[in-house]
């Protein structure tokens, strides 16, 4: 009877040496098993809402039937931090939203008197959609290419009136690229009360729904809205291209 080889009985004539080198670490408590990368999905980064901004968000979403805008205003060291919302001169329809340029340049200015930088204040751009449906308009897309596409980054969020939310960051530098961000509302740093009689004052003041029937029945009232002077505001009144003057600020 001849008997088997075993792994434990070496060879007559193998070199030790080499036979040492080619057995595993008997440290190993595994030996055989292959070597399992742990590939953990890198964590999609977060837009974060302070539950003061969100209420505010929310009061402003579902004041009026039309879209509303404004800026994020974030703290330095964590620049994706929402602790509140500003809004502007602007002018709305369901669809739109169109900032005055000489209001957001005096909102860049007080934001600057205030001690911040423009990525704490210049760099979030948030908006409410009436609808149900989040996803950017190619409105949407066109303000955010032409307004922000110079900024080494810029996010772009929506919150529609159904509860669907919508966040994604572009950046410039390197290659450049963008990625969608999730959104949550964070209540681990300290947060001021709500204040729905500022906010209603605010809105008062600074959103002015577009009245549709001044449009010429068979236009196009995406095209006449874009190109109509800004009429109503308490602010300083400016050109039809609210964005142009302001692109050079958020750089
Ligand atoms: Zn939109």
């Amino acid at each position: 009877m001849t008997a088997l080889p075993t792994d434990a009985a070496p060879a007559a004539g193998a070199n030790p040496q080499t036979l040492t080198q080619r057995m595993p670490a008997t440290r190993d408590p595994r030996p055989n098993r292959p070597l399992r990368l742990k590939r953990s999905r890198p964590k999609r980064p977060s837009l974060r809402f302070s539950p003061t901004a969100w209420a505010k968000l929310l009061f402003l979403r579902d004041r009026g039937d039309t879209e509303v805008g404004g800026f994020g205003i974030a703290p330095r060291a964590d620049v994706l931090r929402v602790d509140d919302i500003v809004t502007v001169c602007q002018q709305t329809t369901p669809v739109t939203v169109k900032f005055d340029d000489a209001a957001v340049a005096d909102f860049f200015d007080q934001q600057i008197d205030a001690g911040r930088h423009p990525e704490q204040f210049g760099r979030i751009w948030i908006h409410t959609h009436p609808g149900d449906s989040a996803q950017p308009s190619s409105v949407d897309e066109a303000t955010f290419d032409r307004v922000f596409g110079a900024s080494d980054w810029a996010v772009m969020f929506i919150l529609a009136k159904g509860g669907q939310v919508y966040a994604r960051l572009r950046y410039n530098l390197g290659p450049g690229g963008s990625l969608r961000l999730s959104v949550r509302v964070d209540f681990t740093h300290p947060f001021p009360a709500a204040a729905p009689g500022d906010w209603e004052q605010e809105y008062q003041r600074h959103v002015h729904p577009e009245r549709w029937d001044h449009f010429r029945p068979g236009d196009d009232p995406f095209l006449q809205f874009l190109e109509a002077p800004l009429a109503t505001c308490d602010e300083r009144l400016s050109d039809p291209d609210p964005f142009e003057e302001i692109s050079s600020w958020i750089m």
